[in-house]
């Protein structure tokens, strides 16, 4: 259950309602539905209104970006609306590699040899690769869509892992990480991406990692981040009262001088999205991995991406989340394909030439409901339809449905929304 997504007479957003509210004025006449996904309904009589601000705060990852939408009230900041999306990077990756291996192969099979040309191709400033293009647009789509549909009136994210300000410049002057919780959350997420999430004697991953001194405290080792890695609880207890060195890892030592470059912070994804933000011309605020955690976790949430998200800044200290509350899972998959038809694993066609992209009045990415009477699909079938020329779709699982039966929820929009998800978002 989330909140209700409303829109004035004119489009312009209102406060997001609750679905029960939203149920009422839809059976009363006095507003229709606008959009399923995310679930919007329009009032008939209404122009204008009282609103509170919205914020929208975003928690970009590679695979999954959270979204919340937190509205501010006279009873603090509260959760109305939350979404995780889930990108399409890895597959773009795979797509493009096959392309260009297929092309490659044909080329040395078909073409004489070539001199070859001039290295003059240059990359346009700001270019990402298209898989980082794609998570940068989807979360873009989706800032603009909120935007329209609820009253946003700033943007918050979080732009990097760990916040070197809050440690003061850790490799310069050190700083005990003793001084505030906040700080010691900076601190670990800076030795995560330091020691690159391993354990820095045997090198594990995947295991439960400690804050470990490379010089013991007992031996007055101190507490500066100069002073500090990371270490599975084996290693952590075998190493006991030994310093790196007696412990038979002397490299450690000279690890710990090298700077970790700032870029490391922030990685090229969020630092084009945030310019991206930046240009929506709403106020824009920043926060860093470890401020992330430490709100989470002081306030006892669970780890899920848009929870992450509603954390995120200097205001995500206080947030309240009704537990009631689910994200809108929204799945990148991208529209249409450019192959004129199916390659075989040579390259070579496989099917027929493809046919129009409209087939019956449904495209391929449609959502749709299908409530079929009789034969082997006989029930009620929803989700993404993936078309045919020849009339029978398959919805969802299940293939071989007539058009006839199908019923459009809401257009193709290069996301999917979860099977039956319709349930979960709409109220009616
Ligand atoms: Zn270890």
């Amino acid at each position: 259950m989330h909140q209700v997504l409303v829109l004035d007479r004119n489009c312009n957003p209102l406060m997001p309602t609750h679905p029960a509210r939203a149920r009422q004025l839809l059976k009363a006449g006095r507003a229709s539905v606008y959009r399923r996904y995310p679930f919007t309904i329009i009032l008939h009589d209404r122009e204008g209104g009282e609103t509170q601000p919205v914020t929208l705060k975003i928690d970009p990852g590679s695979k999954t970006t959270g979204l919340a939408l937190v509205a501010d009230g006279q009873r603090g900041q509260r959760v109305v609306w939350a979404g995780e999306l889930v990108h399409r990077g890895e597959q773009i990756k795979a797509r493009l590699l096959s392309r260009r291996q297929l092309r490659r192969g044909r080329r040395s099979r078909k073409t004489r040899y070539r001199q070859p040309r001039f290295d003059n191709r240059r990359r346009a400033e700001g270019w990402l690769p298209p898989s980082l293009q794609s998570r940068v647009a989807n979360v873009l789509t989706w800032a603009k869509r909120l935007w329209r549909f609820a009253p946003i009136c700033a943007v918050s994210m979080e732009l990097v892992k760990f916040d070197t300000q809050a440690m003061q410049e850790p490799e310069i002057s050190g700083v005990e990480y003793q001084q505030g919780e906040l700080a010691g959350y900076e601190v670990r997420e800076y030795l995560l991406e330091k020691w690159q999430r391993k354990c820095a004697y045997c090198g594990a991953t995947n295991v439960p990692l400690e804050v470990e001194h490379i010089t013991p405290k007992s031996r007055g080792g101190s507490n500066r981040v100069s002073n500090l890695t990371l270490a599975c609880t084996l290693c952590n207890q075998r190493k006991g009262n030994q310093t790196a060195a007696e412990f038979g890892h002397p490299a450690i030592q000279d690890k710990v001088k090298q700077p970790l470059k700032d870029a490391a912070a922030v990685n090229v994804t969020r630092g084009a999205l945030y310019r991206r933000l930046a240009s929506f011309n709403l106020p824009l605020e920043v926060g860093s991995g470890g401020r992330t955690k430490y709100n989470r976790v002081r306030q006892g949430f669970p780890k899920e991406h848009w929870i992450d998200a509603a954390c995120v800044g200097v205001s995500g200290e206080q947030v309240h989340i009704t537990p009631a509350t689910t994200p809108l899972v929204i799945k990148a998959t991208g529209r249409q394909s450019r192959q004129m038809c199916r390659p075989d694993k040579y390259g070579f066609p496989r099917t027929s030439a493809k046919q129009g992209r409209m087939q019956f009045g449904f495209q391929t990415g449609d959502m749709v409901r299908a409530d079929v009477p009789r034969g082997k699909c006989t029930g009620r079938h929803a989700g993404r339809v993936a078309v045919r020329a020849k009339g029978r779709f398959k919805v969802g699982a299940t293939d071989g449905i007539s058009f006839k039966h199908c019923r459009l929820v809401q257009r193709a929009d290069g996301y999917e929304y979860p099977k039956g998800g319709e349930a979960h978002s709409s109220p009616v």
